[in-house]
């Protein structure tokens, strides 16, 4: 059974804008946290005048207050390839996964993910066959007697996965530098997209600085191999700057101009196939 990753935002903490305010606020304010928090309840402090606050903190070093808000993701449909890549991500973030040894596969038809590529390379059927005669041998190792827990070591990284997992709000951010590059591979990409994308609907000043490295409200500019940033969306189009580029022109003194990275550039870099 073929599937495609889906995600869902199920829960997070209930009022991450206060709560990253009033983290910040604490350290610079002689007010206390209580008092802090009164002032918002009052709404002497205002929403804007929060996120202003926020945000103008985003590229500072100072990161302790992004990890104090949590969002818990649902995940389901994403190919072990992918989940492998993304559990590797282990500060402020935590995951529980589907086991291939508490759960066994029914009915010959384990879930997998088909990449494109394997379309366009005309391959798809030889693909499919594949995946069915695994489904059969695994259900026939089942019913001799194989454990679920030796089962599965005939299941390819293609085989789907579902898990939840919590994330802090810098964590997420991190991530999205990495995997929502370019670079990065195409269904890890996709599905941190689709994370951004379902945090957007809820706080979509929060999912603004959500960008790859090279975004604006990031590092601000490319430091993959040039032959690769000339290949990206973004970096052909002219986009986003080549570190090389701002290194020659600071040793001409020229100075360059860097641009915002609007959401349909986003969504260019995002949900590009591989
Ligand atoms: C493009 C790309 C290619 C990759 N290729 C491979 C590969 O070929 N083989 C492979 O095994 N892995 C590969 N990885 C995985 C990579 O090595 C990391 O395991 C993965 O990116 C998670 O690391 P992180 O630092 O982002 O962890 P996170 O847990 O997301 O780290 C969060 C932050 O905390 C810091 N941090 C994390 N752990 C520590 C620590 N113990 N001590 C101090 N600081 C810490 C990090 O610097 C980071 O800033 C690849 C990742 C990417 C993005």
């Amino acid at each position: 059974m073929e599937t495609q990753v889906d995600v869902k935002l199920l829960t997070h903490t209930p009022d991450p804008i206060r709560v990253m305010y009033v983290a910040f606020r604490t350290c610079y304010s002689k007010f206390t946290p209580q008092q802090i928090w009164a002032d918002i309840e009052s709404g002497k402090i205002s929403d804007e005048k929060m996120k202003t606050f926020i945000f103008d903190k985003i590229k500072s070093g100072h990161s302790s207050p992004r990890t104090q808000v949590y969002f818990t993701f649902a995940v389901s449909g994403l190919s072990r390839a992918a989940s492998h890549q993304l559990v590797r991500h282990n500060t402020g973030i935590t995951f529980d996964q589907q086991s291939q040894r508490y759960y066994a596969f029914k009915d010959q038809d384990f879930p997998y993910v088909v990449p494109e590529t394997w379309e366009r390379a005309g391959l798809r059927e030889e693909y499919l066959a594949f995946m069915q005669r695994v489904g059969e041998l695994y259900d026939q190792a089942l019913q001799a007697g194989v454990p679920a827990e030796d089962a599965r070591f005939l299941l390819p990284n293609a085989a789907s996965t579902n898990l939840t997992f919590t994330v802090n709000f810098e964590e997420f951010l991190h991530i999205a530098d990495l995997r929502l590059c370019w670079r990065a591979q195409w269904e890890i990409r996709h599905m941190w997209a689709k994370a951004r994308n379902a945090l957007k609907a809820e706080f979509p000043d929060l999912a603004k600085p959500i960008q790859p490295k090279c975004g604006d409200q990031r590092m601000g500019y490319c430091d993959e191999p040039m032959a690769e940033y000339l290949k990206c969306p973004l970096g052909m189009r002219r986009v986003r700057l080549h570190k090389d580029e701002i290194l020659a022109a600071a040793k001409e003194g020229r100075t360059l101009e860097s641009t915002p990275l609007n959401e349909s550039d986003m969504a260019l870099v995002a949900t590009a196939p591989a």
